[in-house]
């Protein structure tokens, strides 16, 4: 096989990373390692009941390019790398609260963004990093408790309020078979104004059976002002080593110098 077969081949299986360019593993590891750096995500304002959320990484540099190329140029085998840093986001939580199932909750696309893109990138991004945790030991799985109630329109442009009550009404919950003890952590792949996650994390909270543990969330990127890096001395032992690297082989991505 060559020539055109091999171009062809080279086409629809790029060879190069999804960040930087560089010919290569679709992430590499300098990219890679922008996204090993879970930080806790503060929008400026942060919404009223924001759901504590952790980011694996700042939403800038090379970061923007892979996670366009993921969700808006088809670049699907980029949902291993992302999904491995979204993992290591949840990871932060699942450490404070050891021994309970986590489920891993996607923000559901837009039906436009689903026509659009022709697939559910978030979904897929919570099923790559629930294997992730799952082959550390984690009792992860992806759960679709949410769906798009229809009623949104688009947000560019809107203020933060504007887009708050844009959002109420968005999300429709599904909880009824969800275990008491499980944690619930809500992912997407960018938090910018924390809106989204917010309405989503609210309308869970309240369909929770029990109503004990509070719903999290976890984003691969945080866009980068203003972001707060975990910090080693804020986080107790085992979720210290997680933003330290000294995390389980699998959530480990290659450290990268500050
Ligand atoms: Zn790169």
């Amino acid at each position: 096989m060559g020539g055109p077969v091999a171009s062809l081949v080279d086409l629809v299986l790029p060879r190069t990373c999804g960040g930087c360019g560089v010919p290569g593993p679709v992430l590499c590891r300098r990219c890679a390692g922008l996204l090993a750096r879970p930080r806790e995500a503060t929008p400026r304002r942060v919404p009223w009941g924001m759901p504590p959320t952790v980011a694996a990484g700042a939403y800038a540099g090379p970061v923007r390019p892979a996670v366009v190329a993921f969700k808006e140029r088809g670049r699907a085998e980029l949902a291993g790398p992302l999904g491995a840093a979204l993992a290591l986001a949840v990871a932060v939580h699942a450490v404070l609260l050891p021994g309970r199932p986590v489920l891993l909750v996607p923000v559901p696309s837009s039906r436009a963004g689903l026509r659009a893109r022709g697939r559910d990138h978030v979904r897929e991004l919570a099923v790559a990093a629930a294997a992730e945790l799952r082959a550390v030991g984690v009792e992860a799985a992806p759960a679709r408790l949410l769906a798009r109630s229809g009623r949104v329109r688009d947000s560019a442009g809107l203020s933060v309020a504007q887009r708050r009550a844009n959002l109420a009404g968005t999300f429709a919950a599904r909880t009824a078979a969800v275990p008491p003890r499980a944690v619930l952590v809500v992912v997407d792949d960018v938090v910018t104004s924390g809106a989204t996650l917010t309405a989503a994390a609210g309308v869970l909270a309240r369909a929770r059976p029990d109503g004990g543990t509070p719903v999290l969330a976890a984003v691969v990127a945080a866009t980068p002002r203003p972001v707060h890096r975990v910090g080693a001395g804020t986080l107790p032992g085992r979720c210290r080593d997680a933003a330290s690297g000294a995390r389980p082989d699998r959530l480990s991505g290659p450290r990268d110098s500050d």
